[in-house]
């Protein structure tokens, strides 16, 4: 491994997210092109990416949950918010409108 290898091991990540700057970039791919051993890093951290991408989607909760979940998240910060103003949390607004 050369020094130059180690500079791109550095930038890998960044360099797959799109990240780099221009210039970087450049020097990276001008790397990549005479480095098998960086090329095939640059392969395995795209192929876990989207590895990563996939399960993320397969577990992504359902949209019923989802929208509990942030119901409740609303309920906590209106709670939090009223408690840090001093006020009164709101009536429950009585359905039968008694
Ligand atoms: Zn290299």
């Amino acid at each position: 491994m050369t020094t130059n290898c180690r500079r791109a091991a550095k930038h890998i990540t960044a360099y797959v997210d799109g990240q780099l700057a221009p210039r970087h970039r450049a020097a990276m791919e001008r790397h990549l092109a005479r480095c098998e051993e960086c090329s095939r890093r640059v392969a395995e951290e795209r192929a876990t990416k989207s590895l990563v991408r996939r399960v993320h989607v397969a577990v992504a909760a359902p949209e019923r949950l989802r929208q509990q979940i942030n119901i409740m998240i609303a309920r906590e910060s209106m709670a939090r918010a009223a408690a840090r103003d001093g006020a009164q949390p709101l009536p429950r607004i009585n359905p039968a409108g008694a």
